[in-house]
């Protein structure tokens, strides 16, 4: 041995990890070796693995939180073994989730004369599901009492072309058909001239986005709204906007506190948002508030005993670490309203320097500037004269770590090419600075470079868009 009479533990102490046994083999990777390795060493290994990985904080191709506290990760990292499910273990992080819901239903303006409901989920999709589902089942109950036969046609939703896959999804899950409003050049959110024809006694409902997924532009929710009154005025067959906030549901209170979309708007009857998007937490965690109860139909609402009580519970996953639920809360207690404000404030002002920045180079044409969430969004203009693309623009920037997407905007409008520059609370005006420099500099890299050029028109996502 090479240190001797040593004891054991003293011996894999000293023994350096890159010395060490484990480090000398090729450990089977998709079988469990047969022995244990030291801890240690495992966590070199297994940190080693990642090294190439992209750096999270430079990932501009993402919503989710790349930064916390490190109070807030300690707390977090506290609380990993708590199941968030068993409220009768823990009634205290039961009583927390509680809280947020409260908390967000006031900043979504719940009303006073409603009883709204809501939980919190894994992310967005968990929430959109949920949203989804009540709006199944409640149009299902008022179409049945005004004698449809709901078993004639598929029921659908009715969305705008540039919904995130999560709908798509929520469709095929559970048979519906979706009805998408295709977008297009004058219209980069939902078509307000158009969407009530997509409206039939088969709706379940409308869904509203605020901060499209691709461009972050938001649908005017209020004129929908408008629009679903006067179509509610003259039928039997109501339908009710739910509102996909993901990104959102935790800027625009915070940013624009006038804009309205949430339940301030009576057709409005629920909404989803990602805590982990600008509710400034690790991922998963998500949230889905109805305004009032009626509106969540109950075989939907599941009891579970809590302290000798009953607790409805009516979230799609069970067992899951109360970690995220306890960050959120952290978060709220922490910032309150104004320290909301003054990051997303300060967020929004950096999108908005970069989207100047960028159009200073003449050659792009801004689709995103920065004024519908914090994100910056392209195409290239069709005149100028150069000899690569955004994919190209791409690998270029990736040479200096900076991941920003390229691609499509959704099927109609799908030859064109975008890119797009998420700003998140931790990307201040330093690193700002610097991504323009490395963005500047690939410009000049590319103009200069001899590429062989793409002849065909290529249709591909660079980097993931969500
Ligand atoms: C991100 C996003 C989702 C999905 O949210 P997750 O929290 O990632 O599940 C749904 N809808 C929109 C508009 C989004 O931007």
């Amino acid at each position: 041995m090479l240190y001797g009479k040593r004891d054991r533990d003293e011996v894999e102490f000293l023994e350096p990890i890159f010395g060490s046994e484990s480090e000398k083999v090729d450990l089977p990777k998709y079988k469990l070796n047969d022995e244990p390795i030291e801890p240690r060493t495992a966590f070199q290994l297994v940190q080693d693995e990642m090294l190439d990985e992209g750096n999270a904080r430079l990932n501009l191709a993402t919503f989710c939180q790349t930064y916390m506290e490190p109070e807030a990760v300690e707390l977090m990292s506290r609380t990993l073994d708590k199941n968030a499910v068993d409220k009768s273990e823990y009634p205290r992080t039961a009583e927390i989730e509680n809280r947020c819901v409260n908390m967000i239903a006031s900043l979504w303006h719940a009303q006073e004369n409603e009883a709204f409901m809501g939980t919190s989920t894994i992310g967005s999709s968990e929430a959109c599901m949920l949203a989804g589902l009540a709006m199944k089942f409640s149009w299902r109950k008022r179409a049945e009492k005004l004698g449809l036969d709901t078993a004639a046609k598929k029921p659908n939703l009715v969305i705008s072309s540039a919904y995130q896959v999560c709908w798509e999804k929520f469709c095929v899950y559970w048979d519906i058909e979706l009805r998408e409003i295709p977008i297009d050049e004058k219209h980069l959110s939902i078509n307000l001239n158009t969407v009530m024809d997509y409206v039939d006694e088969y709706t379940i409902g409308i869904v509203g986005i605020l901060g499209i997924t691709y461009t972050g532009r938001y649908d005017d929710i209020r004129t929908l709204n408008e629009l679903v009154e006067v179509y509610n005025a003259q039928t039997e067959y109501k339908v009710y906007i739910h509102v996909d906030a993901a990104s959102g549901g935790f800027y625009t209170p915070f940013v624009e506190p006038d804009l309205l979309w949430d339940f301030r708007l009576e057709n409005v009857i629920s909404i989803n948002a990602s805590g982990h998007k600008y509710g400034l937490v690790y991922p998963g965690v998500g949230w889905v508030v109805w305004r009032d109860k009626h509106y969540l139909p109950k075989e939907l609402v599941f009891e579970v005993s809590y302290l000798g009580g009953e607790l409805p519970t009516m979230a799609i996953n069970f067992s899951h670490s109360a970690a995220q639920l306890i960050g959120q809360y952290y978060n709220f207690v922490r910032y309150g309203f104004n320290g909301y404000q003054a990051i997303h404030e300060r967020t929004h002002e950096i999108a908005v320097f970069l989207a100047k920045e960028i159009q200073k180079t003449d050659i792009f044409e801004i689709i995103n500037d920065g004024s519908q969430l914090p994100l910056v969004c392209y195409k290239l203009k069709a005149d100028a004269e150069r000899e690569w693309t955004l994919y190209d623009l791409s690998d270029r920037l990736l040479m200096k770590g900076w991941q920003v997407p390229a691609y499509p905007l959704p099927k109609s409008m799908d030859t064109t090419v975008i890119q797009r520059i998420v700003v998140r609370g931790d990307f201040g005006m330093n690193i700002a600075a610097d991504f323009i420099e490395d963005f500047n500099e690939a410009i000049t890299a590319l103009n200069n470079a001899h590429l062989v050029y793409h002849k065909q028109k290529e249709i591909k996502k660079y980097g993931f868009s969500h």
